[in-house]
C-alpha cells in the first residue's frame, strides 16, 4: 500500500516536473515571442515618428520662407552670404545656430550686410581677419 502511494508520489513529480519544464520554456518562448512585437511595434512608432518629423521639418522650412517675397537667393550681391535672398534676408535654409538670420544690407565703402536680429555682420574681410 506505501509502495503504491510512494511510487504515484514519484510519478505525479515526474509528471509535474516535465508539465513545469515544458510550461516553462513555453512560456520563455511565448515571453521572447511579445518581447520580439513589442520591439518591432517600437521600431515602427519610431519609424513613424521620423517619418512624421521628416515632414513636419519640411513643412516648417517651407512655412518659413512663405513671407509673401519672390525669393532670390543669389545674394552674393551686396555683401549678403551666399544662399541668401537679398530682397527678404532669410537664407534659403534655416541656419544651424540660434538665430534664423534676416539680413540687411549696409550702406558702406565694401558690400556688408547685417542680421538685424542679432547683429551679426558678413562682412567677407572682416571674416578672414577675423580666422586669421
Ligand atoms: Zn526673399
Ligand atoms: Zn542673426
Amino acid at each position: 500500500m506505501i509502495k503504491t502511494y510512494f511510487f504515484y508520489g514519484i510519478f505525479v513529480m515526474v509528471v509535474c516536473g516535465v508539465a513545469g519544464y515544458f510550461l516553462f520554456h513555453f512560456g520563455k518562448g511565448l515571453l521572447s515571442m511579445i518581447e520580439d512585437w513589442q520591439l518591432h511595434r517600437e521600431l515602427d512608432e519610431l519609424e513613424a515618428d521620423g517619418a512624421a518629423r521628416r515632414v513636419a521639418r519640411a513643412e516648417a522650412a517651407h512655412k518659413r520662407l512663405e513671407n509673401g517675397c519672390e525669393h532670390d537667393f543669389d545674394g552674393a550681391l551686396g555683401g549678403f552670404p551666399p544662399n541668401v535672398c537679398h530682397k527678404c534676408g532669410l537664407a534659403k535654409e534655416k541656419p544651424t545656430g540660434t538665430c534664423d538670420h534676416v539680413w540687411r544690407a549696409v550702406d558702406g565703402p565694401i558690400p556688408n550686410s547685417v542680421c538685424e536680429k542679432c547683429g551679426r555682420t558678413n562682412n567677407a574681410s572682416a571674416q578672414r581677419s577675423s580666422l586669421a
